[in-house]
């Protein structure tokens, strides 16, 4: 069974989608990890970010692999601290957003997602990595919730600053955010964390073969 959660940066995607995994036994998908480490092999390659042709190469020479799910590599180097450095935060939307980019990274995140249960976690996993998933869900918050959820994550960074960041990538990713049709959507501005997987579990369990 595949788990598709998508939504904008600060819903919850991530804390919600590595616990959901673990309580369910199924494996863990971090999409926008991938993103994130092409992302840091453009700048140490000091590559053209708008470049749509040579980022996608780079994307097809490199192919992004993981370890113990956590740990994410390219180009033999272990990414997984680095890829949450805020010079990534700046830039990543803008190798995303390429369709020779995506292209490759689709092609990866089918074949990573490939075999028994999984839980993706993206933008686009609803709608085009996994159109037939079986549960699919749609997180999103308030703006404010999520630049205070942001702020959280990295402590040190000045707030107004950060939610300008998010504000931009919002406004770039945009075209790779829209829940699918037939995606549950779920406003997590007022909700714990354990709500919105206990949801997301009983709508697991509701599909799931007796
Ligand atoms: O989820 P996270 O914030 O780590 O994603 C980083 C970036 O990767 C997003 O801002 C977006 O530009 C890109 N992304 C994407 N499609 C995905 C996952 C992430 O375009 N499925």
């Amino acid at each position: 069974m595949i788990v598709a959660i998508d939504g904008p940066a600060g819903a919850g995607k991530s804390t919600v989608a590595k616990q959901l995994a673990a309580r369910l036994g199924f494996r863990y998908l971090d999409t926008g990890a991938m993103y994130r480490a092409l992302t840091w092999l453009a700048l140490e390659r000091a590559a053209d970010l708008d470049d749509a042709e040579a980022l996608g190469a780079l994307a097809r020479e490199h192919p992004i692999s993981f370890e113990d799910e956590q740990h994410i590599l390219i180009d033999g180097c272990d990414v997984s601290a680095e890829i949450r450095e805020p010079r990534i935060d700046k830039v990543v939307s803008s190798v995303a957003r390429h369709p020779q980019v995506r292209e490759v990274m689709r092609e990866r995140q089918r074949e990573l997602g490939e075999h028994g249960n999984v839980v993706i976690e993206g933008r686009d996993i609803g709608t085009v990595v996994a159109p037939r998933a079986e549960v699919k869900v749609y997180l999103n918050a308030n703006e404010s919730e999520r630049a205070r959820r942001r702020i959280a994550e990295r402590p040190g960074l000045a707030a107004d600053a950060l939610a300008t960041d998010l504000r931009l990538r919002d406004e770039r990713d945009s075209a790779q955010m829209r829940p699918a049709a037939d995606a549950e959507q779920i406003d997590t501005t007022a909700l714990t964390i354990d709500d919105v997987v206990a949801r997301i579990e009983g709508l697991v369990r509701s599909r799931q073969p007796a």
